[in-house]
């Protein structure tokens, strides 16, 4: 049997999360943190919105999800995010032991794997799930934002 909840399902759920930034005016990255196939958290980046750099959708996924299980550790956990997590994000997801991170769109610039960041090392990572899909939803982003200014 087809299990129906597999990365690309989770990762959708995220890239709705990525178009509610959008919509918000924020860049568009979203997050979802999943424990057996149940969606626990729902995030998106508000750094506009907070007036915060640290208001990463992955940041406040980590404290929602820790915040629904009641722990801090998210050793059971995954987590979706449309576009690869920042250094910051990725010594955050250290801290949380979280046990896979799928993400869509590789970020050559600011992503932990240009910037040198570790995962820790119990931690799978699966890259380029919906890819396409998340960094056409960013290009769309800077070229809006540039015919505004
Ligand atoms: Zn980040």
């Amino acid at each position: 049997m087809i299990n129906p909840f597999d990365d690309t399902y989770f990762m959708k759920k995220a890239l709705q999360e990525a178009e509610t930034a959008f919509e918000k005016g924020e860049i568009p990255v979203g997050a979802v943190i999943v424990v057996e196939d149940r969606i626990i958290a729902r995030t998106h980046n508000l750094t506009e919105l907070l007036n915060d750099v640290t208001a990463h959708a992955e940041m406040q996924a980590i404290t929602s999800a820790a915040n629904f299980l009641g722990g801090k550790y998210l050793n059971k956990c995954t987590l979706y995010v449309t576009l690869e997590p920042c250094q910051m994000c990725a010594g955050a997801l250290y801290w949380s032991q979280i046990s896979k991170i799928v993400y869509g769109a590789s970020d050559e610039q600011r992503g932990f794997k240009t910037m040198g960041t570790t995962i820790h090392p119990k931690t799978e990572v699966v890259s380029g799930i919906m890819a396409k899909e998340a960094s056409a939803l960013m290009k769309r982003f800077f070229i809006e934002k540039r015919n505004l200014n």
